[in-house]
């Protein structure tokens, strides 16, 4: 977990181009930018006032998918306390690399759960402009197989996009680490 007591760190994973850059980015700035510019990772730390617990320091790591080494994206998945793994519903194969994400969290952190909340990112793209993920489908496998959380969001109109920090910071275990 990362380092100080009342501090949180969420880790954004998931395919390249499926929206993790914009998401942040619209949540820090309410805006939405058709390009974003790739890195290898991102941390942006902010101050947050969370209702109840008051201020904390919230760290934002954003992924690009591409670890040059496997022991960087181990670190990254080691330290963090809730993990957004994002596809985008126009994209099934950004699914699939949900589910690979997800096992290879499950057996780093050696259990059955994790504090992961799945993304459905380009919610806004209807099924005439190439949505190919049905809400209902992949609500089925997450919240049924999986237990974990789902949303879906739009970092372009800025739909729910405060839906996906809200079920992150509600994985996180505040009142255990605000001591
Ligand atoms: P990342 O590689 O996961 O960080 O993806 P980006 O945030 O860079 O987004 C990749 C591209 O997807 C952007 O340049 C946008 O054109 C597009 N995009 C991102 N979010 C949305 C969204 O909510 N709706 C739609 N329609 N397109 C989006
Ligand atoms: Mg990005």
């Amino acid at each position: 977990q990362s380092g100080s007591p009342n501090s949180v760190r969420l880790v954004f994973l998931g395919a390249a181009g499926v929206g993790k850059s914009a998401l942040i980015h619209r949540f820090l700035h309410d805006r939405f930018e058709l390009k974003y510019t790739r890195t290898v990772e991102e941390l942006h730390v902010l101050e947050y006032d969370m209702a109840g617990s008051g201020k904390m320091r919230l760290e934002i790591l954003d992924t690009s998918g591409s670890y040059s080494f496997p022991a960087m994206r181990e670190l990254c998945i080691r330290h963090s306390d809730a993990f957004a793994l994002v596809y985008a519903v126009d994209d099934p194969g950004s699914f699939e690399e949900v589910r690979r994400l997800r096992d290879e969290i499950l057996e780093l952190r050696g259990g059955k759960s994790a504090p992961i909340t799945v993304v459905g990112s380009k919610a806004d793209l209807t099924e005439a402009e190439g949505r190919e993920l049905l809400t209902s489908n992949v609500m089925a496998i997450v919240e049924g197989e999986w237990d974990a959380n789902f949303v879906e969001a739009s970092a372009r109109t800025g739909g729910n996009t405060g839906g996906v920090f809200r079920a992150l910071l509600q994985q996180v275990n505040l009142p255990h680490r605000l001591s």
